[in-house]
């Protein structure tokens, strides 16, 4: 083999393999559901290798031979017209347009009776700041090397207590909107994985008590709070219906429940908008 000829394959491999790992084929996709904390599921038209929206970058997943765009939508996005961009193969960029519409959240009102909970001194604020960045770190995690999966069952069997986004109030006094899906069970009930991952993380924190942090892959990362016990280790990987802990009521909680978040693009969105039953 001519020299050329070496460098002319190793190139088509490094392109091949780029490839492979900028887009990927799935075989289900979320719901698309255009609205803050929601998800734009767009056709993209080409075949990009990379987007971004608002500086994060997003999945590009392959299914049916159409390529999609699937962009988490933050809670906190303004109406109306927003965009983000792609990158093909060749270098040139485009830019593509989507509407975001209006979603009203209800309000609910809650009471803690750890007051602490809800006003933390000096020293829990330095814990709950550490926390926050860790899980940031945790959420914007990229893993190339794992299949999505965006039908999920419920990791557990339960009456959902509380919907994504609403407006909360504790002891009377606004904090942030809810970032997840509550689904009250008793406690020690298993809590089983809802998509095959990960895990990424796990420990203990002030608000979410016993926590797991499970990466499917491709920017898709789900976050298990308040549990009694958690079952596994970070790096172990676990399939759908595996179970990954028991329900508890660890951390900042009005009784035994699983919170549960999914993650895209770095943003929070609508675990419903995943779910097929
Ligand atoms: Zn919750």
């Amino acid at each position: 083999m001519k020299y050329f000829e070496a460098i002319a394959i190793f190139t088509f491999f490094l392109l091949l393999t780029g490839l492979a790992q900028a887009q990927v084929g799935v075989s289900s996709l979320p719901q698309s559901s255009m609205v803050p904390g929601g998800i734009a599921v767009i056709p993209t038209g080409v075949e990009a290798v990379e987007g971004i929206f608002k500086d994060q970058r997003i999945t590009l997943a392959n299914y049916n031979n159409q390529q999609y765009a699937i962009i988490g939508i933050p809670l906190n996005s303004s109406i109306g017209s927003h965009q983000f961009s792609l990158k093909r193969a060749n270098g040139t960029t485009e830019t593509l347009q989507f509407k975001i519409e209006d979603k009203e959240y209800v309000e609910q009102h809650l009471t803690i009776s750890n007051n602490r909970q809800v006003n933390p001194n000096a020293e829990d604020m330095v814990r709950i700041n550490r926390e926050s960045a860790e899980m940031n770190l945790a959420f914007s995690s990229w893993n190339d090397s794992l299949t999505p999966v965006f039908s999920m069952h419920a990791p557990v069997d339960g009456i959902r207590s509380s919907s994504f986004g609403l407006k909360r109030f504790f002891n009377g006094q606004a904090r942030s909107p809810h970032s997840g899906m509550d689904i009250a069970a008793d406690e020690e009930e298993p809590i089983l994985a809802p998509a095959p991952g990960v895990i990424l993380t796990t420990g203990n924190y002030f608000f979410n008590g016993n926590t797991i942090i499970l990466d499917h892959g491709h920017g898709l990362i789900s976050l298990y709070c308040h549990m009694n016990t958690i079952d596994v280790e970070p790096g172990t990987r676990v399939e759908t219906g595996e179970q990954i802990g028991r329900v508890g009521q660890t951390g900042r909680v009005t009784g035994p429940h699983l919170h549960w978040s999914i993650n895209l693009n770095n943003t929070r969105v609508d675990p419903a908008l995943f779910l097929v039953d």
